[in-house]
Formats: C-alpha cells, sequence, structure tokens
C-alpha cells in the first residue's frame, strides 16, 4: 500500500476540497491518487468537486466517518489519511453540541481504529487554534496546554488529544495541524468572510460581534494546504504542527476592509450581542514548522481578500443555492 493513496475525510467541504483541487492539478502531486470520503452534510458540497469530477485519480465516496466497516474498507486500500471531516461552526455549536461530539471525538475515534486495524496507516489530523483557547499576549506553541472554551473547540482538541493518543499508545503515525482561521472560495456562507460578502453583495446589513475587537490571525486557503502537505510529506510521526498566517485583525478592522472591497460603510453594520464564551484572540506560533518543514505563508492578505472578494461576486451560482442551508439550526 503506497502512502501517496489518500483517504481525504471531509474532502467535500471548505478546506478538503481545496486540498483535493490543489493535488489533482499540482505538477509536485502528480502521483497521488486521492478518495474522498465525506457524508455531505449541510456543509459538504458537490459542486466544490466539480472541477475535478472526471478526473482519473479522484473517487468520492459519500459516507460518515462514524461508519466503522465502511471506514475499514477505506483504510485498507489507502496508505495515508488526511481527516478534515467535522462539524465545523462555533455557533452551530452553542445550539447544539451532540453532532459535534458524534462526528469530531467519535468519528475521529473510529478513523484512527481504522488506520491501526489496516495495519498502520499515515494519518494527518487537522486540528485548529481553537484548542489553545483565548490567549490574551504573545502566541500558542504546540507545547501549550490546552483550553478549549466552545463545545466545537472542546470536541476538537478531544480528538486532538485522542489522536496523539494514538500514537503514543499504538505507534500509529499520527501528525496534527493546528491552524489558525481560514479563508478563500468555495467557504461555505455561514462563516464571517464569505457571511459578509455574501450580505454586502446582496445590499444587506452585517452582524458584528459585541465590541468586535476579538482578534483573529487569517490563512489563506492556499498557505493551510501548502502547510498540510509539508506535514504529510515531510513532517514528523507524533509531532504537533502550527499553521499560522502571520495577520492578526479584530473583527472590526477585518468588517471595514469588506466594507471597502464591496463598496459600502458603516451604515451597513449591525452590532449584535457577543457570542457566548467568544475567545478574544487566537495567535498560533508557526516558527516550528517554518524551521522543521521550511513552511512561511506565502499570501499576501490584502491580495487574497481581494481575490476572494473577486470570487464570490462572480460566483453567485455556487452561494446563492446555500443561504437557505446556512441558516442556523
Ligand atoms: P467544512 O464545514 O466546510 O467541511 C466539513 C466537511 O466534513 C463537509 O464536507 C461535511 O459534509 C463533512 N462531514 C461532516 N461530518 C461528517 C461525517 N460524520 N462523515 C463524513 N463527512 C463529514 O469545514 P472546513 O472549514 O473545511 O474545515 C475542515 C477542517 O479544518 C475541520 O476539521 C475544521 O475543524 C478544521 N479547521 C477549519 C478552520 C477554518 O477556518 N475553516 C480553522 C481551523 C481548523
Amino acid at each position: 500500500m503506497t502512502d501517496n493513496a489518500i483517504l481525504v475525510t471531509g474532502g467535500a467541504g471548505f478546506i478538503g476540497s481545496h486540498y483535493v483541487r490543489t493535488l489533482l492539478t499540482g505538477p509536485e502531486t502528480a502521483d497521488v491518487t486521492l478518495t474522498v470520503l465525506d457524508k455531505l452534510t449541510y456543509a459538504g458540497n458537490p459542486a466544490n468537486l466539480r472541477p475535478v469530477e472526471d478526473h482519473p485519480r479522484y473517487r468520492f465516496v459519500r459516507g460518515d466517518i462514524a461508519d466503522a466497516a465502511l471506514v475499514g474498507e477505506l483504510a485498507a486500500a489507502h496508505g495515508t489519511v488526511v481527516h478534515f471531516a467535522a462539524e465545523s461552526h462555533v455557533d452551530r455549536s452553542i445550539s447544539s453540541a451532540g453532532d459535534f461530539v458524534r462526528t469530531n471525538v467519535l468519528g475521529t475515534q473510529v478513523l484512527l481504529d481504522a488506520a491501526l486495524r489496516a495495519g498502520g496507516r499515515r494519518f494527518v489530523h487537522v486540528s485548529t487554534d481553537e484548542v489553545y483557547g483565548s490567549v490574551p499576549t504573545g502566541s500558542s506553541l504546540e507545547t501549550d496546554r490546552l483550553d478549549p472554551n466552545s463545545p466545537y473547540a472542546a470536541s476538537k482538541a478531544s480528538s486532538d488529544l485522542l489522536a496523539l493518543a494514538y500514537h503514543r499508545t499504538h505507534g500509529l503515525d499520527v501528525r496534527v495541524t493546528r491552524c489558525s482561521n481560514n479563508y478563500g472560495p468555495y467557504q461555505f456562507p455561514e462563516k464571517v468572510i464569505p457571511l459578509f460578502i455574501t450580505r454586502l453583495l446582496d445590499g444587506g446589513t452585517v452582524p458584528l460581534y459585541g465590541d468586535g475587537l476579538n482578534v483573529r490571525d487569517w490563512l489563506h486557503v492556499d498557505d493551510h494546504v501548502q502547510g498540510i502537505e509539508a506535514v504529510r510529506t515531510a513532517g514528523r510521526p507524533g509531532e504537533i504542527y502550527n499553521i499560522g498566517g502571520g495577520t492578526e485583525l479584530t473583527n472590526k478592522e477585518l468588517t471595514g476592509l469588506l466594507l471597502d472591497a464591496c463598496g459600502t460603510g458603516w451604515e451597513s453594520v449591525e452590532y449584535v450581542a457577543d457570542r457566548q464564551g467568544h475567545d478574544r484572540r487566537y495567535s498560533v506560533d508557526h516558527t516550528k514548522i517554518g524551521k522543521e518543514l521550511g513552511y512561511a505563508p506565502r499570501r499576501d492578505f490584502t491580495t487574497g481578500l481581494a481575490e476572494t472578494v473577486a470570487w464570490y461576486t462572480a460566483r453567485r451560482d455556487w452561494w446563492q443555492p446555500l443561504l437557505r442551508r446556512a441558516a442556523l439550526p
């Protein structure tokens, strides 16, 4: 079984589909074959994979990562698992956390078990900076204690620790990445950047939480894929790698940039009550992946954001059908 036969869970979502499109079109990865396993929840969208759907090195399987029989068969037929599948929206985890525990914790354990039973597969676990909790100053190191606050972050911290436990207990080749907030094309319009862009393009208002001073680090999805590939191909088993974008902004600063980009002003902003348990600031230190694997974010935020706005402006056909699905439960 070759390491280049990759099972990509959650490959119909925002980041997973970017990973698949990138690997199937890039010259450095001409030797990989990719199977996407995706349940197609409200966040999974076959349209994200349409550009590669006829590619000879690609296959799609609709299914649940918590289905042990299916996952067992797939793990046996692949050398590597790159695990993106998750319930990913913090606000949904506040209204209802059950699916987050089921998919993010139980589903990850089922996958880890399948990778182990298949004789040991490389397992890249895609985690998040939210596992570190809020960091008032400085930046989180991979060795920092996990202190998640939202049910989403707690479910991701659980799966992150389970993945590491499978390495420490069973010697499984697990590599964990913890990245900051991603942005780019094909992101579901419930997340802040596409939510704001699509509402502003439709002449509507956008909701700004609390005082708008919560800080996030922004990572272009191209750079995230670059970091994951560095970890998949050259990372060390049992290691954790932070992947940052190097652009920290308050939500208010981000809103100002999006208003300018969409040609409107602060009259389009509605201040709304803060999200419960809203972390004030995330920031990851990505020195380790830089020194060890040569990672550095390449995408300039101003250009990346302008391209993202241009993509949503041109692709109403992609996002308009999703708006009803974006409503919170
Ligand atoms: P997304 O919500 O866009 O996509 C998730 C995908 O997983 C969807 O295609 C969905 O159908 C699929 N899925 C959900 N439950 C499943 C199940 N039980 N079985 C099979 N498939 C299932 O998410 P995303 O933004 O692309 O995030 C991908 C990963 O990156 C997640 O693990 C997330 O926690 C992590 N992450 C995301 C960000 C971000 O900014 N988007 C930041 C840090 C970490």
